[in-house]
């Protein structure tokens, strides 16, 4: 599946940005979300939107997209502990305060393209991971804040992680943030909670405590979680078949995000009631 019909929520913001001459939108962004391998194939198609040579689409193959697609770029650089290193740069398990400097003395010069830093985590076998307060530290973050918050002309810096808050606060409020729902992950299986919650978009607030109640019940035969992640399916797959209806595909994301914070609260041991009741407050209105 393509990115522009999985993410076309987004990508389509991005189109439209650079149809408009909108460069602010493409500043400082953060990424999140528990899908990281497509939040760096977003990266690269900013990446590419914006240095294409001709009319971009995600099929073209003008030198600056190829460049990018196969990691070649020189203006299209990923930051993390293993990429972008100079040799006598001994640190392995973050990305350096070294690392962070030589970004910023790069941009001293002037560039032809339009430059895109893509700060990310990688696995052992260079796997795309998220950035966090261990592998992105604060010493070599500060170094950084200054040209976030205004960077040059035709520069754009973006960061990949699994949770907000797994980024510095002062580097967070200098991005733009987006959430990248995961559709790789599930399996798309909410048979369990179709009785109680087809078509949750359509229930009246009055009903709420009830129909927490009833997935309150489901939870006993399963668990919260099985429950959380049921949910979780349905609404990825009314994306899917809504991709069209902006507004309700918006809503739908929100309440994906409300689903994460409910995951969160059953992992912690919070009581699952209390946790359901919470979450259909916050998504049935
Ligand atoms: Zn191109």
């Amino acid at each position: 599946m393509q990115l522009s019909d999985k993410y076309s929520f987004l990508t389509n913001y991005f189109l439209k940005a650079k149809n408009t001459n909108n460069y602010s939108a493409f500043q400082s962004i953060l990424f999140y979300g528990s899908d990281l391998q497509s939040q760096y194939d977003l990266a690269l198609y900013i990446a590419k939107l914006l240095n294409c040579e001709k009319n971009f689409d995600e099929y073209c193959n003008c030198q600056n997209c190829r460049w990018i697609d196969s990691h070649e770029h020189p203006a299209v650089v990923t930051v993390s502990k293993v990429d972008y290193k100079t040799d006598d740069d001994t640190s392995k398990t973050v990305i350096s305060l070294k690392q962070t400097q030589m970004v910023k003395s790069s941009l001293t010069t002037t560039s032809d393209y339009h430059r895109v830093f893509i700060f990310c985590d990688k696995g052992n076998d260079g796997e795309i991971l998220g950035l966090n307060q261990i592998n992105f530290q604060e010493e070599s973050a500060n170094a950084l804040l200054k040209i976030i918050e205004e960077p040059p002309r035709n520069t754009t810096f973006i960061f990949l992680t699994r949770d907000k808050n797994d980024v510095l606060q002062t580097i967070q409020s200098r991005c733009m943030a987006f959430f990248v729902p995961s559709f790789e992950l599930e399996n798309y299986d909410y048979d369990l909670i179709l009785d109680v919650f087809q078509d949750y978009f359509t229930f009246e607030r009055q009903n709420v405590f009830d129909i927490a109640g009833d997935l309150f019940e489901l939870s006993k035969e399963n668990t919260p979680l099985k429950i959380l992640e049921s949910i979780q399916n349905y609404i990825l797959c009314l994306i899917k078949k809504n991709n069209d209806n902006k507004q309700f595909v918006y809503k739908l994301i929100e309440d994906l995000k409300q689903i994460e914070t409910a995951k969160k609260q059953v992992q912690l041991n919070i009581n699952p009631q209390n946790v359901f009741e919470d979450l259909c407050l916050k998504i049935i209105k």
